[in-house]
């Protein structure tokens, strides 16, 4: 059983108790953090802030410490990739793409150079435009992609010039305690500071003095309690939410290739992905091919243990999550959905339910309007795809959307009517550090990734000297 410590103020810090994170492969207890008190809180939030007058001032020193928080990911690469295997589900390459993606996220902002904004500079005066950090950044992340999510979090946060406490979610404590313990082998003591503990915590951080900025992913639900909290003190806030992002299929593409591209973007980390696509929307006369095709894909893909080598489609991260994927699926087929691929759980330990295509799903149906997080995919006929849009934007999510045809000019001209964050043509889940990535709606305020993320964790501050 693997049982890492808290690190707070450079040290490793247990807490009075901890509590076991179980792995959703086999129902196994994998591991056990420790249980944060306010009292453990509160040392790290003091850490951070005592930390913050050296930090802010040298942005070498925090671009080199980037690079090297990077280089010890590459190093211990594999351990971590069994960590997160081993708490979250996904198949050993997802988690190598896991702490590849972050190594080259913590990489992107060591480069990344924000230069001083020079409005005016004559003999009447001159005036910058600056960015100043914001003191301690609180970050919370959810359990689908804890240590991707915590780099685009701590990496912009940390060049900045601010100081840092890290939350993992409970269910996947473990790889980020872990890269906690790593980073800080390179970091001074209290610059980067993990916590961990169950539901109690992220109600502390969010309404304890010391944070400026709460930088925050996860449900529409919790994101709401966070800017609740958050107001109180006018902390700043970060919300990164849930999706429901739609494909919508056009009547002029090969429907064999586009299923196959539709499926996989649907179904990473077994559709526990805030941006998967969540449904498809399918023309009238390719409606059956369609189906058919995904349902295909779905009945041959490979359900297991992630750390088994062949795996495509791991465990439903946890309890709770798989009870919420059944019942939405069971609710869809007592209401005329049907299911061409899948529809059950799969009995046995651990969290599994069968890849599962919805035919005659349609809106109205909870499949179709909320976020499933799990590996349903419902497809909805249409005849008219003004409709369709009416549709998506009639709803309160707002993260993404994807159009598909063969016709590039065609999509991008519905996709710019889509009322969300980014909307892809012939594509979905194409990310990329420079990219800005936030959501409309309740999916979110504010955007993470590229230098508008970069913004996200300092205040503009303007030095406007006089000369006459
Ligand atoms: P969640 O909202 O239940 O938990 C997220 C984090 O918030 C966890 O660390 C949790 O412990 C903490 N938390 C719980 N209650 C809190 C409170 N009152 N105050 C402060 N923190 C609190 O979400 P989850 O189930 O872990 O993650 C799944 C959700 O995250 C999905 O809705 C998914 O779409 C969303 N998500 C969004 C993005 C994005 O970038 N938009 C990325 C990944 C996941």
């Amino acid at each position: 059983m693997t049982e890492f410590p808290m690190t707070i103020g450079g040290h490793s810090t247990a807490a009075a108790s901890t509590f076991d994170v179980v792995n959703p492969a086999t129902g196994e207890v994998v591991g056990a953090a420790p249980d944060a008190t306010e009292v453990e809180l509160d040392q790290a939030m003091r850490a951070a802030q005592d930390a913050w007058a050296s930090w802010r001032g040298d942005v070498g020193v925090r671009r080199a410490a980037l690079h090297a928080i990077a280089d010890l990911l590459g190093q211990h690469k594999d351990e971590l990739t069994g960590l997160l295997t081993a708490e979250q589900g996904k198949p050993l390459h997802e988690a190598d793409e896991e702490i590849r993606d972050s190594q080259a996220w913590l990489r992107y902002y060591a480069e990344l150079d924000d230069p001083v904004v020079v409005l005016q500079d004559d003999d009447r005066a001159r005036i910058e435009v600056r960015r100043r950090p914001l003191g301690v950044v609180a970050a919370i992340t959810p359990w689908n992609y804890p240590v991707t999510l915590a780099s685009w979090k701590f990496g912009p946060a940390l060049l900045a010039g601010n100081t840092v406490v890290l939350k993992p979610s409970p269910f996947t404590p473990l790889a980020t305690l872990r890269l906690g313990q790593l980073a800080n082998q390179v970091l001074p003591p209290g610059v980067l500071n993990v916590v961990s503990g169950q539901d109690h915590l992220g109600p502390l951080i969010t309404r304890h003095p010391v944070p400026r900025k709460i930088s925050f992913t996860g449900s529409v639900a919790t994101g709401k309690h966070v800017a609740a909290s958050a107001a109180d003190d006018l902390k700043r806030i970060t919300l990164e939410l849930g999706g429901n992002d739609p494909a919508i299929v056009l009547d002029d593409v090969d429907v064999q290739s586009v299923a196959e591209s539709i499926f996989w973007r649907a179904f990473e980390n077994n559709g526990q992905v805030c941006s998967a696509i969540k449904r498809v929307y399918a023309p009238e006369p390719l409606y059956d091919d369609l189906v058919e095709a995904l349902a295909a894909i779905a009945r041959t893909a490979t359900v297991g243990n992630g750390a088994l080598p062949g795996t495509q489609l791991g465990p439903i991260n946890n309890r709770p999550q798989l009870t919420r994927v059944s019942s939405l699926v069971a609710e869809a087929l007592s209401q005329g959905a049907k299911a061409a691929a899948g529809g059950s759980p799969i009995e046995g330990a651990g969290y599994f339910f069968e890849p599962t295509i919805l035919r005659d799903a349609q809106p109205g149906m909870r499949i179709v309007d909320e976020e499933q997080f799990g590996p349903v995919l419902p497809v909805i006929r249409y005849a008219d795809v003004a409709e369709v849009v009416a549709d998506v934007n009639g709803s309160p999510y707002g993260l993404c959307g994807s159009v598909w045809s063969a016709d590039e000019e065609r999509a991008a001209a519905i996709a710019e009517t889509l009322d969300v964050g980014t909307a892809w043509t012939n594509t979905h889940l194409a990310f990329q550090p420079d990219q800005p990535f936030g959501g409309a709606k309740w999916s979110g305020i504010g955007v993470e990734n590229g230098v508008w993320g970069l913004h996200g964790f300092s205040d503009v501050q303007v030095i406007h000297r006089a000369r006459r």
